[in-house]
C-alpha cells in the first residue's frame, strides 16, 4: 500500500464562465473529485478546489451582446458550474471565482512579488488585432489571413506591455520534470512538455493596456494595464487559499487535473511564476484527453454537443460518474456514445454490480434471515481482493482512474463467478456449513466492491455499504470485518432497468 499523505491538495482548471458547462469540464471535475474522495478514504487531510475563470475579452463581448455588464454575465453563469458541481455529487471544499475579491487581492500580491525579483518588465508587444472581434487573433484563428468571423484582415498592432521573464526559467523547469520533481502524467505528456521546455521557453505577455482589455484585474500601480489570462487565472491555484493557516497546510498542489490544450501553461507558465515568487511547486500535474460525440469532435454548429444536465437528469448521477471514469481512458481521447452508454449501464452497473448486490442480499435474506453467518476466510479469494487493492492503489498514483476502476469490475466479476460456482441454491438443500462460509465470503466480497467503488459511484457505494451495516467505513482493506450476527439490509434496485 502507498504510504499516506499527510495532506492531499487537488485543483481543476477553473471553467471559462462564456458559455454553459460542457461534459468535458464534467469529466474533469468527476476526475478531481474521484482522486480526492480516494485520498479522503485513505484517511489523509484533502482540500479539493475548483472554480470559475471569469474575465477577458471574450466575456466582455458576450456581456456586451447581451446588454450585460461582465461582472452579470459571470455572476450569471458561474451558479451553473456551482450547481453542476453539485449534481454530479462532487465533495469540493471551496470555489473560486476570479471575480471575486479575495481573488484579485491575492493575485494583486502574486504579481507584486514577481515585481519584487525583477521578473516583469515592459516591452513592445506587436500583434493581430481584429476591430471586430476588438481583440487580438492569432496567426491560428485566421483563415486565408483573415479573422473568420468578420472577414476581415487584422490591423498589426504595437503596444506597451508588461512582460514576465519566463525564459529565465526554462532550465530550472526541464529539469524539474525530467526528475519527476514535477510529475507529469501520462508519460507521453511529460516527453512532450519536457521537450518543449528543453527548446527553451519564451518571456510572455503579462498585460494589456486598458483599452485592448477592458475586464480584468489591474495591474497593481499602472492604472492603464490589466493583467492578461496567465496572472490571473493560473494564480487561483494559490488565491483560494487565502495566504495564512490554510496555505500553509495545503500548498504544494498535490494534483493540479487539466485538459491537454492547456498542458504547456500549467507545466511552464505556472512553475516559472512559482519558481520566481519562490513559492513551492506542485507535486504532479495530471493530463486528460478530449471526449468525442458519437465519434465526432463536438461542436455547436454540429449540434452534437452533449450537455452534461441533460445526462444527469436521464441516468443519474453514478451513472455519469461511472462512464466518463471507466469507459474514458483516463489521460486520452474518448468517445461519448448514448448507445454504448446504455450498454456500459446495463452490463456494469445493472449486472455486474446492482444484480450481484441484490442477488447476495436476497441469499442472506432467505437462508440466514439477513444475518452475517460466522466469519470465514477463502484463501483464494482473500488474496485476490488483497492483489486488487494493491494494483488499485497503484493505478490511483500514476492517475489512471480507468484501470482502478477496472478492478474493481473484475473483483465483481469474480464475486459472481463464485455465486455460480458454489450454487449457494442447491447447497441450502444438502450443506449449511458450506452455505454459511459462501454467503460470509460473498458478503466480505461486496464490502471490499462497495469500499472500492466509492471514489468512482460514491452515492451507491454508500448504500451498499450501509445495507452491509457498514456505512461510512471506506477503508478497513483486511479480511473479514464484517461480525457474525451483524444485520445485513437490502439495498433495494441500485441501477433499475431502464427502457431507452
Ligand atoms: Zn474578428
Amino acid at each position: 500500500m502507498p504510504k499516506k499523505k499527510s495532506k492531499f491538495y487537488v485543483t481543476t482548471a477553473i471553467a471559462y464562465v462564456n458559455a454553459a458547462p460542457h461534459i468535458g469540464f464534467a469529466m474533469e471535475i468527476i476526475q478531481a473529485d474521484c482522486l480526492a474522495r480516494y485520498h479522503r478514504a485513505r484517511g489523509e487531510d484533502v482540500w479539493f478546489l475548483t472554480g470559475t475563470d471569469e474575465h477577458g475579452t471574450k466575456i466582455q463581448q458576450t456581456a456586451k451582446k447581451f446588454e450585460m455588464t461582465p461582472q452579470e454575465l459571470a455572476d450569471k453563469n458561474a451558479p451553473l458550474f456551482e450547481k453542476l458541481a453539485k449534481d454530479l455529487n462532487l465533495s469540493n471544499d471551496d470555489f473560486i471565482r476570479t471575480s471575486s475579491a479575495r481573488h484579485k487581492k491575492g493575485a494583486a500580491e502574486i504579481w507584486k512579488k514577481l515585481v519584487e525579483v525583477g521578473d516583469i518588465y515592459k516591452a513592445e508587444y506587436k500583434g493581430h488585432y481584429c476591430v471586430g472581434c476588438e481583440a487580438f487573433v492569432t496567426e491560428k484563428d485566421l483563415v486565408n489571413g483573415k479573422c473568420p468571423e468578420h472577414d476581415k484582415e487584422p490591423e498589426l498592432v504595437i503596444e506597451e506591455n508588461y512582460f514576465f521573464k519566463l525564459s529565465k526559467y526554462s532550465a530550472q523547469i526541464a529539469e524539474l520534470i525530467r526528475s519527476d520533481e514535477l510529475r507529469v502524467w501520462p508519460e507521453a505528456r511529460k516527453n512532450e512538455i519536457l521537450a518543449v521546455c528543453e527548446d527553451g521557453l519564451t518571456d510572455v505577455s503579462f498585460s494589456r493596456p486598458v483599452k485592448t482589455l477592458e475586464w480584468g484585474i489591474p495591474v497593481p500601480e499602472d492604472e492603464n494595464q490589466i493583467m492578461y489570462v496567465w496572472c490571473d487565472a493560473l494564480s487561483n491555484y494559490v488565491t483560494a487559499l487565502e495566504g495564512g493557516e490554510k496555505f500553509k497546510k495545503y500548498w504544494p498542489a498535490d494534483a493540479h487535473v487539466i485538459g491537454k490544450g492547456i498542458l504547456r501553461f500549467h507545466a511552464g507558465v505556472w512553475i516559472g511564476m512559482l519558481l520566481s515568487a519562490k513559492l513551492p511547486i506542485p507535486k504532479s500535474i495530471c493530463v486528460h484527453g478530449y471526449i468525442t460525440s458519437e465519434g465526432q469532435k463536438m461542436s455547436k454548429s454540429l449540434g452534437n454537443t452533449v450537455d452534461p444536465f441533460g445526462i444527469i437528469e436521464e441516468w443519474g448521477c453514478d451513472p455519469v460518474r461511472y462512464y466518463l471514469l471507466k469507459e474514458i481512458p483516463t489521460m486520452d481521447d474518448g468517445d461519448f456514445s448514448r448507445d454504448r452508454f446504455k450498454a456500459v449501464y446495463d452490463s456494469d452497473l445493472a449486472n455486474n454490480f446492482g444484480n450481484l448486490f441484490s442477488r447476495v442480499l436476497a441469499m442472506t435474506a432467505k437462508y440466514f434471515e439477513g444475518v452475517v453467518p460466522a466469519s470465514y476466510e477463502d484463501k483464494n479469494v482473500s488474496e485476490a481482493v488483497g492483489q486488487a487493492w494493491d494494483k488499485y492503489d497503484e493505478y490511483f498514483e500514476c492517475f489512471d482512474l480507468k484501470k482502478a476502476c477496472e478492478e474493481v469490475y473484475k473483483l465483481a466479476a469474480l464475486a459472481n463467478q463464485y455465486v455460480d460456482e458454489n450454487k449457494p441454491w442447491e447447497l441450502a438443500k444438502n450443506d449449511k456449513e458450506k452455505l454459511a462460509k459462501v454467503i460470509y465470503v460473498l458478503l466480505e466480497l461486496l464490502r471490499h466492491i462497495a469500499m472500492m467503488l466509492w471514489p468512482f459511484i460514491p452515492e451507491t457505494a454508500d448504500k451498499m455499504l450501509v445495507s452491509l451495516g457498514h456505512a461510512g467505513v471506506y477503508r478497513a482493506y483486511e479480511w473479514g470485518m464484517l461480525k457474525e450476527g451483524g444485520k445485513v439490509g437490502s439495498a433495494g434496485p441500485l441501477f433499475p432497468r431502464k427502457q431507452v
